[in-house]
This record gives C-alpha cells, structure tokens and sequence, in this order.
C-alpha cells in the first residue's frame, strides 16, 4: 500500500462513470468513460463532454 503519485487509480477502477459525449466532427453523441475519448463513429479526438 505505497501510494506513487495517483492518488485516486485505485477508486476509479472500481467506480467506472459512464459520461455522455459529442463529437465535434461528425455530430455523434454516445457514451464513454476513461481520459482518452475518442468517436466510436469516427474516430475523432475532438469530442466534448456533455
Ligand atoms: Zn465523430
């Protein structure tokens, strides 16, 4: 139990939050967890939170 710089790893694995999203190329809204979103339609990183 050596806590190295991530405080908050250990809950987020147990909480998952599904977050609701948009994506600003191509218009699609889905549902998406974790840092690193992209669109399931195309594949664009250019999402945002809604
Ligand atoms: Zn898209």
């Amino acid at each position: 139990m050596c806590s190295v710089g991530g405080g908050d790893f250990e809950l987020e694995i147990e909480k998952i939050e599904v977050e609701r999203y948009r994506c600003n190329n191509c218009g699609n809204k889905f549902d998406a967890m974790g840092e690193k979103v992209v669109c399931p339609s195309c594949q664009s990183e250019n999402v945002v939170k809604l």
